[in-house]
């Protein structure tokens, strides 16, 4: 098992040590450590990249024995881990604002699902129980009703019930969930709503940031 780090803390940059090392078919080299601050690929959020000592880490994957580095050169005994900051802090944004619209559309009655939040193609799909009864808004609204909120600067609160993680702002709705998140809404700026599309029982919003 990986104690993840990102779970709990902001912290970009850790210390760690190196328990299993193996080439892949792909040439590049799987690192387990004992900790990470990298954030796994999961959740519809993509995986941090950076750094560990100097060898760069392209992705990481989590396994139901570990969390995965797919790292560039071998890598063994204690090393030094760095996420890149600036590719964090856009996916936090990203998987944040999918939050707040999640929020929003759960408060139509849509009741969100999943969420994709990578850059260029973030969405979030709701299946409401009885979509004939739904009344579709425009995105004009659903974006000034978001981004409202977001405007409320309201500060990140993470509690844990019976071993989940539930996470929210100020007084929202709290999801379980085990993605990385800004500490407050106003980081994640404007959110543009591109497109809202009901089809076999599924809604979905398509979403972007301001940069
Ligand atoms: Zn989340």
């Amino acid at each position: 098992m990986t104690e993840a780090l990102y779970l709990a803390s902001d912290d970009l940059e850790c210390t760690a040590r190196v328990l299993s090392c193996r080439k892949t078919q792909e040439g590049l080299w799987a690192v387990v450590c004992d900790r990470t601050v990298f954030h796994p690929q999961g959740g519809g959020q993509p995986s941090d990249i950076g750094w560990i000592n100097e060898v760069v880490v392209r992705k990481v994957i989590h396994t139901p024995e570990a969390i995965v580095h797919l790292c560039e050169a071998a890598l063994g005994g204690e090393v030094s881990m760095a996420v890149d900051a600036k590719t964090r802090r856009l996916h936090s944004r990203l998987h944040s604002a999918g939050h707040i619209i999640g929020f929003v559309g759960d408060e139509y009655g849509w009741h969100a699902t999943k969420g994709n939040h990578f850059p260029g193609e973030s969405r979030v799909v709701f299946e409401p129980q009885n979509p004939e009864a739904i009344q579709l808004t425009e995105a004009e609204v659903l974006q000034s009703e978001v981004n409202a909120l977001i405007s409320q600067k309201l500060e990140r609160r993470i509690t844990e019930i019976d071993g989940l993680r539930y996470v929210t702002w100020g007084d929202l709705r709290a999801y379980p969930c085990g993605g990385t998140h800004v500490a407050n809404t106003e980081e994640i700026g404007k959110v543009c709503i591109s497109k809202i599309k009901m089809k076999k029982g599924q809604i979905t919003v398509s979403y972007s940031l301001e940069p």
